[in-house]
């Protein structure tokens, strides 16, 4: 997980591996590889940046002038988008950090749980939260996930059109509410949750989730906003640097299936233990409107 979140400034390229390190703006080249090259390539993990340095220049070498991806248009702007190579030592920057300084302390402090000073933490934070999704969502809510309008070496040479509707601006706000991709996912977690507030924005939908989903009950409730919420910035990445696109019903069964995981790890004994924990009605709308049921499995026993 660290490493999507940890970028690579180069200086003169000694310490970065070329291959594997997140030093251009589309991420790690292994990534923009296709399969034939990967397969040509051979890839040797202890190659570093300064392979494409020469007297403080970006040059191919003529073992990779064969290969199309090194010759190609989307390479050339990448490495154009990017300082030019110099005599300083690379840096690691951390991007979560507003500052992007790299520090072990710094990660120890984005990696616990946040004091309760937001109104939200409770929404992130709770019994039974699933930490993956959760620290996904606590960085979204705290908005220090990079989006193209916040990246200005990214302004420079891409349009910040949204990767998913190709018709707006990728903000948070966009991405994550108003959106088409994302709003069809919000109309889901809306109809599963029984919530039927019209919020003008992302920031008027979490308040009125955190002042709202206050009780121990709410946990679907709030698994179902983690869930979401790293759901669609996952299908923002795929999209953006995988290529691969999934359709908002595939993003709202990968939900409904991971709420039902963890459900199921509690191991609950019955429908009252079950409603200590969550809505019966949410759960009913997750798992019995259009899931197979798994018998068996504690949510087994909403049927009875
Ligand atoms: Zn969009």
């Amino acid at each position: 997980m660290v490493r999507g979140l940890v970028k690579h400034s180069v200086g003169k390229g000694s310490s970065t591996s070329m291959w594997l390190d997140f030093w251009l703006p589309n991420g790690p080249i292994v990534q923009q590889l296709n399969l034939t090259e990967l397969e040509i390539l051979q890839l040797d993990p202890q190659v570093k940046v300064d392979s494409l340095i020469f007297n403080d220049q970006w040059v191919i070498p003529p073992s990779l002038q064969h290969i199309h991806f090194f010759q190609s248009q989307d390479f050339i702007s990448q490495l154009q988008s990017i300082p030019s190579p110099t005599s300083d030592t690379d840096q690691v920057l951390w991007l979560p950090s507003l500052t992007k300084q790299y520090s072990y302390r710094l990660i120890l402090d984005d990696f616990s749980p946040p004091s309760p000073v937001f109104a939200w933490t409770h929404l992130i934070w709770f019994k039974h939260h699933i930490p993956k999704y959760g620290y996904i969502a606590w960085l979204t809510l705290k908005e220090r996930l990079e989006t193209l309008d916040t990246m200005p070496m990214m302004k420079k040479h891409y349009t910040n059109v949204c990767y998913v509707c190709l018709t707006d601006s990728e903000s948070v706000d966009h991405l994550f509410f108003k959106c088409k991709f994302s709003s069809t996912i919000w109309d889901f977690v809306q109809h599963a949750t029984g919530f039927y507030i019209k919020p003008n924005s992302w920031r008027d939908l979490i308040v009125w989730c955190s002042s709202t989903w206050t009780q121990q009950h709410f946990i679907t409730h709030k698994l179902l906003l983690s869930c979401a919420i790293y759901f669609i910035w996952h299908e923002i990445n795929s999209r953006a640097f995988r290529n691969k696109f999934a359709t908002a019903y595939q993003i709202i069964n990968l939900i409904k299936g991971c709420i039902r995981v963890r459900f199921a790890s509690l191991k609950l004994r019955n429908a009252t233990e079950l409603s200590k924990i969550g809505s019966v009605e949410a759960m009913q709308q997750l798992f019995i409107q259009g899931c197979a049921f798994a018998r068996g499995q504690s949510w087994f026993l909403l049927q009875q």
